[in-house]
C-alpha cells in the first residue's frame, strides 16, 4: 500500500470523526484521522447524548465508561422566570435502560473515545495535519495537507474520505463552494456558560427551559460534581467582549436567588451565533459528510451532536457493508438521502421549536398554545404516554443494514 494511503480517511478528530474511526477500526478496516489542531479539543461544548446516540456509543463499546464518568439526567421542566413550574417530563421509564440519556462534557467524551481506540491497530491519528484542498476520480480520493509548523505539504489518498471537520468544513466548502450551506442563521445571540451554582436548593429539575420574552434561557446539570450549563439569549449586535461584560448582570437577573459573582463559580463563557443548515448532499463521489460538517442546529434539546452521532452510526453500517461486499456504493446515496430527511423532519423542526418556545408565547399562555407542552403535561400522569415520548427519539435512527444484499 502506498504511504499516505488508507481505506478510509477521516478529516476531523472531533467526536464524530473519532467515533467513526473507532467503529471502523473495530471491524479491522484501516482508517486514518487527520486533524489540524495539535491535540483533541478541550472545550466542553456539547453535553447531552440522547437515546439514539447512546445506542451507537454503546455499540462502539464506550457506553459503560460514559455512564461511569457522566451523569444520567432525570427530569426536564419548562418554567417561568421566577421558577414557577409550567410542565415537565421525567425519564423514569428509561431509568434501567442502557440507552438512557447521558450528560458528559464533550472534551471528556473525546478522551474516552481516544483511549478506547488505542486498543485497535487499524486506526491512526495524525494531529497538526490541516487539509487545504481535495480531489477525486473514479478510483480514489485525496486531500492535500499542510503539516503545521514544518512548512511541509503532503497528499493522503483513500478509497473514501469522510468530512467530519465541523461547521466550517473544508471538505463541504471544497465540494459545494464557500457559501453553499443552505439554511438560516438565527438573529438571537446565544451565550453558553458552565457554572457551579446550587440550583437544587431552588428545586430546579436536572434540565430547565425558562420561558420569557427577554430573559429566556436553559439551565441543565451536566456533571456529577454539580456543574451546570446555563445558555441564555442576549442582545444581538454586541461584540464578544460586550457580551461577556454583561454576564454578571444577566446572572443576577435570571438565576434563582439572584446571586452576585461571589455566589457562583463561572468556569467558561462562550458567546456564539446559531444556525439551522444542511448540506446539499452528504455524498459527492468518494467524499462523504457527517455531523456538523453536514448539518447544524441550535443547541436547545441537544440534537446537534446526537444527530451527528446517529449519522456516524449509519455511515459505519454503509461502509462496513461495502467492505464486506454485502452492499454496493449506492448505499452511500441512501445514507445521504435518509440522513438529510431525518435532519429536515426531526432535527431542524424540533430544535427550532425548542428555541422559539422559549420566547415567542408569553409564559402565562404557553401551556394553552403549545401542543408539545400540552403533551408533556398529560405525560405527568399518563405513564404510557411518558414512555412513548421517551422512546420517540429513536425515530432519528435508521438501520442501513436493511439495504444489505443479504438482508
Ligand atoms: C459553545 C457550544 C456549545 C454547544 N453545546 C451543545 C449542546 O449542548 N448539545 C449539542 O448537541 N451540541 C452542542 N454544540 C455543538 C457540538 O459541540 C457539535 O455538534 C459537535 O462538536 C460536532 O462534532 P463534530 O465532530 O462534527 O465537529 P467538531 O467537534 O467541530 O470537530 C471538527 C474537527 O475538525 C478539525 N478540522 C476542521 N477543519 C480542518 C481541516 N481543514 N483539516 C483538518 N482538521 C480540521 C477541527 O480541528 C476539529 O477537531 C455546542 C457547540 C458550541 C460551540
Amino acid at each position: 500500500m502506498a504511504p499516505g494511503f488508507s481505506k478510509i480517511l477521516i478529516v476531523g478528530a472531533g467526536p464524530a470523526g473519532q467515533l467513526l474511526g473507532l467503529l471502523l477500526a473495530k471491524e479491522n478496516i484501516d482508517v486514518t484521522i487527520l486533524d489540524q489542531a495539535d491535540k483533541l479539543d478541550e472545550n466542553p461544548r456539547a453535553t447531552h447524548y440522547a437515546p439514539p446516540a447512546m445506542r451507537v456509543l454503546n455499540f462502539a463499546g464506550v457506553g459503560d465508561k460514559m455512564r461511569e464518568k457522566g451523569f444520567a439526567p432525570g427530569n426536564v421542566a419548562w418554567r417561568k422566570l421566577d421558577g414557577t413550574f409550567i410542565a415537565g417530563m421525567d425519564n423514569e421509564s428509561q431509568k434501567d435502560s442502557l440507552e438512557r440519556m447521558i450528560a458528559l462534557p464533550l472534551d471528556q467524551l473525546g478522551r474516552v473515545l481516544y483511549d478506547h481506540s488505542k486498543k485497535f491497530l487499524s486506526i491512526k491519528y495524525l494531529f497538526n495535519h490541516k487539509v487545504t484542498s481535495i480531489g477525486h476520480n473514479e478510483k480514489t480520493a485525496w486531500v492535500n495537507v499542510e503539516i503545521t509548523g514544518s512548512g511541509k505539504e503532503t497528499r493522503f489518498e483513500a478509497d473514501y474520505i469522510v468530512g467530519c471537520d465541523g461547521a466550517n468544513s473544508i471538505i463541504r466548502r471544497s465540494l459545494f463552494g464557500d457559501w453553499e450551506f443552505p439554511g438560516r442563521t438565527w438573529d438571537e445571540q446565544i451565550v453558553a456558560t458552565n457554572v457551579y451554582y446550587p440550583f437544587e436548593k431552588f428545586h430546579y429539575s436536572d434540565s430547565n427551559f425558562i420561558i420569557d420574552p427577554v430573559h429566556w434561557h436553559m439551565a441543565a446539570k451536566i456533571t456529577k460534581d454539580g456543574m451546570w450549563r446555563v445558555t441564555y439569549g442576549d442582545l444581538p449586535g454586541l461584540t464578544r467582549d460586550e457580551l461577556i461584560a454583561r454576564q454578571p448582570e444577566k446572572f443576577k437577573t435570571i438565576l434563582p436567588g439572584h446571586p452576585d459573582p461571589s455566589g457562583y463559580k463561572l468556569v467558561n463563557i462562550s458567546p456564539y451565533k446559531v444556525h439551522q443548515r444542511l448540506a446539499k448532499s452528504l455524498r459527492v463521489g468518494r467524499f462523504l459528510l457527517a455531523a456538523d460538517a453536514a448539518h447544524l442546529c441550535n443547541p436547545f434539546g441537544g440534537l446537534g451532536l446526537t444527530g451527528g452521532i446517529v449519522d456516524v452510526g449509519g455511515l459505519y453500517q454503509c461502509l462496513k457493508g461495502i467492505y464486506t461486499k454485502v452492499a454496493d456504493e449506492s448505499i452511500l446515496d441512501i445514507y445521504s438521502d435518509i440522513r438529510r430527511k431525518r435532519y429536515l423532519e426531526m432535527v431542524d423542526t424540533i430544535s427550532s421549536a425548542n428555541l422559539r418556545r422559549m420566547f415567542t408565547v408569553p409564559p402565562d399562555e404557553v401551556l394553552e398554545k403549545d401542543n408539545f407542552l400540552k403533551l408533556c403535561k398529560q405525560s405527568e400522569t399518563d405513564k404510557e404516554l411518558a414512555q412513548k415520548m421517551a422512546e420517540g427519539a429513536h425515530a432519528l435512527s435508521y438501520d442501513f443494514t436493511q439495504h444489505y444484499k443479504t438482508a
